[in-house]
């Protein structure tokens, strides 16, 4: 079973990727930065963990105020840097864990933390400010990485001990996971810094220290901190660091820790931590978490003619299913109907897809992984109605199904166009 070796705690910040990319560890002005990772990359090296789950925050670059989550969990199989406007950083992309990642999300909701999912969208330096510090070797990256952003941005945010109780759903998430894998959960953020309004510039290193020490010996302690309170002490933006009590909450309650630094350059105290992991639960209770995870969908493969649409279904007929949900675009509806083969070449339609779509073979579609709610669009685009759908699934003629219903309507979605 997958095992949890140790936590890592790395502060990100944009000077964080800058010295990496533009300025030398032998630079005095920059020294510090790299001294504080050096360990970091060393206990990685030693240590070759197969998978890090990486906790951060986004800095509105990838995710808008227009659908903010508390919790959102990459399940994709890669990870590219973003643009956060200056262009993106030049690093290839990571590689990520989409089977962990799926069974993560699974024994997360069994335990009630209902977090959302992300796919195909670019990581900012919240992730890879201190991962291109931790990991990078020539720019080729070894271990593979879940992203887990945390919306600390917009309040309402989760709380110090939502955090912290979210790692112990973790803990036990990973050390369900059946595959004999080395997993390090590394937080990031923090440590004291403030970065807007009149009071930016502040920091208390004193506090940042006192933090470190609960952090290690008595987490709980952190747990009845409010926002404002970690604002007071550590700067607003550096309340942040409650992303840390995720790692703490999924590790042994005693740790070892191997390594702790901390320097403050400019305007954030740069922070890093190991805690190696000293204990794991019980094969008796993780054998009874598995059963948990899978209580929900037990017996569901027994019903004939029904496809739940999993994070694995959505992740491997994402592009599909991307294309068809742009049908919500007049534009792209236009081009479908009048410019399809541009439009199939311009978004990676394989020859495959494409014969499902002028085939309109809408049981080859569900088979294929795509969603109802995107073929129910397609179909209105085409001029078809929901029932001519439903009698193709069935392997009926209209008539048949019709003979089927209560009242024999025709309709699809309601909307404005011709
Ligand atoms: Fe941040």
């Amino acid at each position: 079973m997958a095992r949890i070796i140790a936590g890592i705690g790395a502060s990100h910040t944009p000077t964080i990727g800058y010295a990496k990319d533009n300025a030398s560890p032998d630079d005095p002005a920059w020294a510090a930065v790299f001294q504080v990772f050096d360990p970091v990359r060393q206990w990685l090296i030693d240590n070759k963990p197969d998978v890090i789950f990486h906790i951060y925050n986004d800095h509105v670059t990838s995710f808008f105020m227009d659908h903010y989550s508390p919790f959102v969990m990459g399940v994709d199989t890669e990870y590219v840097t973003a643009d956060e406007g200056g262009g993106r950083r030049e690093y290839p992309p990571v590689k990520g864990h989409t089977e962990l990642a799926s069974h993560i999300g699974h024994s997360l909701f069994a335990d009630e933390f209902d977090i959302s999912f992300f796919q195909k969208r670019p990581v900012d330096h919240g992730l890879f400010s201190p991962l291109s510090m931790m990991t990078d070797r020539g720019k080729a990256w070894n271990e593979a990485v879940i992203p887990f952003q945390v919306g600390v941005l917009q309040y309402p945010v989760p709380t110090a001990n939502r955090c912290y109780r979210l790692g112990q759903a973790l803990r036990r998430a990973v050390e369900s996971y059946p595959e004999d894998l080395k997993v390090v959960i590394a937080a990031t953020g923090g440590l004291s810094h403030q970065v807007h309004g009149e009071r930016a510039g502040y920091n208390d290193l004193d506090w940042d220290n006192r933090f470190l020490d609960l952090l290690e010996n008595d987490p709980r302690a952190l747990t009845e901190i409010t926002h404002a309170e970690y604002a007071r002490r550590g700067g607003f933006e550096g309340a942040e660091v409650i992303m840390w009590l995720i790692m703490r909450g999924a590790l042994s309650a005693n740790v070892k820790r191997v390594h702790r630094d901390l320097t403050l350059p400019s305007m954030t105290t740069i922070a890093t931590v190991i805690y190696e992991n000293l204990s794991e639960t019980e094969p008796q209770v993780i054998e009874e978490h598995r059963a948990k995870v899978a209580h929900q969908l037990d017996g569901i493969g027994g019903l004939d003619g029904t496809y739940p649409f999993t994070l694995d279904w959505s992740h491997r007929a994402f592009r599909l299913n991307g294309f068809l949900h742009r049908l919500t675009e007049p534009e792209h509806r236009r081009r479908f109907m009048e410019d399809r083969d541009a439009l199939c070449e311009e978004f990676g339609i394989t020859r495959e897809e494409r014969d499902l779509l002028e085939a309109r073979d809408f049981i080859g579609l569900i088979h294929y992984g795509v969603i109802f709610f995107v073929i129910e669009k397609l179909a209105v685009v085409l001029g078809m109605s929901n029932p001519d759908v439903y009698a193709q699934f069935r392997g009926e003629t209209i008539e048949e199904f019709m003979k089927s219903r209560n009242v024999a309507v025709h309709y699809s979605n309601a909307g404005a166009d011709e």
